[in-house]
């Protein structure tokens, strides 16, 4: 006997440390990890399963609070079937999978190893687990982002085809025109008509080219409205007059019921106008001729409504909600002899909300009529009104450092604020935030708590510290929304506390400088 006699045999200790090391680690590792004992019925279905062990970041991970010795059914009885499925093949099986799947009745996406662990017959299955929901989250919103941007290019494509088309139609008959002027025996009545094709199409010309430029400046957020109180009779009336042409070339039967209780209105009477008539014209222009159009006015508490119906080739409801959107024509069903680019009703939209009232379309369906309805807020000043529009123009471009040891998190993130026109910086730990904050001098931190090095709240009072950091904003990004670890953060420093998984409309109100969002 020598050595190790007063201790432990060597295989033992090999075993009791290896043992120590493994529940150290367990006990440490950000994953959560727990040992199921899976249950099967008589014909050998999984049933349920009850938790045998777990570690400490398993509550975090999961939100299931004393676990321990209970069944999954009784803690969350909306579980998926898929997870009982998938653990009992394991546990039968003995093959280890690794999968990520939605657990919706923890509210949560897992990144999952699983694999069988003692003897067969036991039905133990460890599982090594992540919440993976703010990565998903991230790319749910990117993947729609892209899809938008996908559908719009499609889009923008078509609209450019019809433009060429559009500007491509006058130019006929100007070459004749200039054509016919040429000639010297052209008798003073075809003068007086070849003037009136020029003046006829250069006018359809500049209607285009200023809806071109209207879109642009809207978009641009360039457009500025000159708002003064005008009566609503007059800005219809020159609205009625731009498109009495047209209905009268259709023979529409027109009616105009306008609710005496509107008087002086606050509007640019300009653009108001312009709205007024874009509509009328697209009632003129999808319904048949000898159509009814009707254009009433109501006043509300503190609103007026603006609609405009006519008994025309309706839209169909999968139609309706892209109506508004730049670029979008009801492709079959509408008659296209009419022309257009698709984009009379995004300007309707743009120039209703710089006035900040609202636009919504209804019809029952193709060949149903359809309703256009204007809703004016209560009137402002002009003052406001300007100061509203250089607000939209404002959305400036921030330098925003993230920092988060979970790369995937943090890249993500930084994909989504680069994607939203920021300029951004990432790193995976506290120290190398401080550095890249020092360097970069962000207009915004946002940082996770629980991180290498440095965790965020040392991270945060290092800022604050610094000379350049005067308007930093500092948003702290945990797993826990309860009020003890928003004190500390606040504590820390922050002036923002966002609840992982960071939603995007969260971070991008922050960003947009919205200081309501939490
Ligand atoms: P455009 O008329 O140049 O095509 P708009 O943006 O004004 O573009 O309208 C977009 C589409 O909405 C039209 O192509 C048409 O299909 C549909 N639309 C607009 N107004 C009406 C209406 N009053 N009745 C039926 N369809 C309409």
């Amino acid at each position: 006997m020598e050595a190790y006699g007063a201790v432990a045999p060597p295989r033992e200790l090999d075993r009791w440390e290896s043992d120590a090391k493994y529940r150290t680690l367990f006990d440490s590792i950000d994953e959560g990890f727990c040992v199921i004992k899976v249950l099967f019925d008589a014909a050998g279905t999984p049933v349920d399963y009850v938790f045998l062990e777990t570690n400490p970041s398993f509550e975090r991970q999961t939100g299931l609070v004393a676990a321990l010795g209970r069944s999954m059914r009784a803690l969350a009885p909306a579980h998926e079937e898929h997870w009982f499925r998938t653990y009992g093949d394991i546990a039968t099986t003995g093959e280890a999978i690794r999968f990520d799947a939605p657990a919706q009745a923890l509210g949560r996406w897992y990144d999952v190893y699983a694999f069988r662990v003692g003897e067969p017959s036991q039905h133990l299955v460890a599982i090594l687990f992540n919440d993976i929901s703010q990565r998903k989250a991230l790319e749910q919103a990117l993947e729609s982002r892209n899809a938008r941007l996908r559908e719009a290019d499609v889009r923008k494509d078509r609209f450019l085809a019809t433009l060429a088309h559009e500007l491509r139609n006058p130019l006929a008959p100007l070459m004749i025109a200039a054509e016919l002027l040429g000639r010297d025996n052209l008798s003073a009545r075809q003068l007086g008509q070849t003037r009136d094709v020029i003046r006829r199409q250069v006018g359809h010309m500049s209607r285009l080219l200023d809806d071109l430029l209207d879109v642009a400046r809207i978009t641009q957020g360039k457009l500025v409205l000159r708002k003064q109180g005008v009566p609503l009779t007059e800005v219809i009336d020159s609205a009625m007059e731009a498109v009495r042409p047209l209905m009268e070339r259709k023979q529409h039967a027109v009616a105009v019921h306008l609710d005496p209780a509107i008087g002086i209105v606050d509007v640019d009477p300009v653009r108001f106008s312009q709205v007024v008539a874009n509509l009328l014209t697209n009632a003129a222009k999808y319904t048949d001729p000898g159509g009814r159009i009707v254009l009433r006015t109501r006043a509300e508490p503190e609103a007026f409504v603006l609609e405009i119906e006519d008994n025309g080739i309706g839209i169909r409801g999968d139609a309706l909600p892209d109506l508004f959107v730049m670029f979008s024509q009801v492709a079959d069903g509408a008659d296209r002899t009419e022309g257009g680019l698709g984009i009379g009703l995004s300007i309707v939209k743009g120039l209703v909300e710089l006035h900040g009232g609202s636009v919504q379309a209804e019809s029952a369906g193709a060949a149903e009529g359809s309703t256009f309805r204007v809703r004016m807020p209560p009137s402002r000043t002009r003052e406001m009104a300007v100061a509203n529009t250089v607000a939209r123009q404002a959305v400036a471009r921030r330098r925003v450092l993230v920092a988060d040891d979970n790369r995937d998190a943090a890249d993500t993130i930084g994909m989504l604020i680069g994607d939203l026109g920021h300029e951004v910086r990432v790193v995976y730990d506290g120290q190398a935030a401080v550095s890249a904050a020092r360097i970069f001098h962000p207009d915004m931190a946002l940082l996770d708590i629980g991180m290498p090095k440095m965790d965020g709240c040392m991270v945060a009072r290092a800022l604050r510290e610094e000379p350049w950091a005067g308007s930093l904003l500092l948003v702290a990004a945990t797993g826990w929304g309860d009020a003890e670890s928003r004190r500390k953060v606040f504590a820390a420093g922050f002036d923002e506390h966002l609840t992982k998984p960071v939603s995007p409309d969260d971070l991008e109100r922050l960003l947009e400088g919205d200081r309501s969002a939490r």
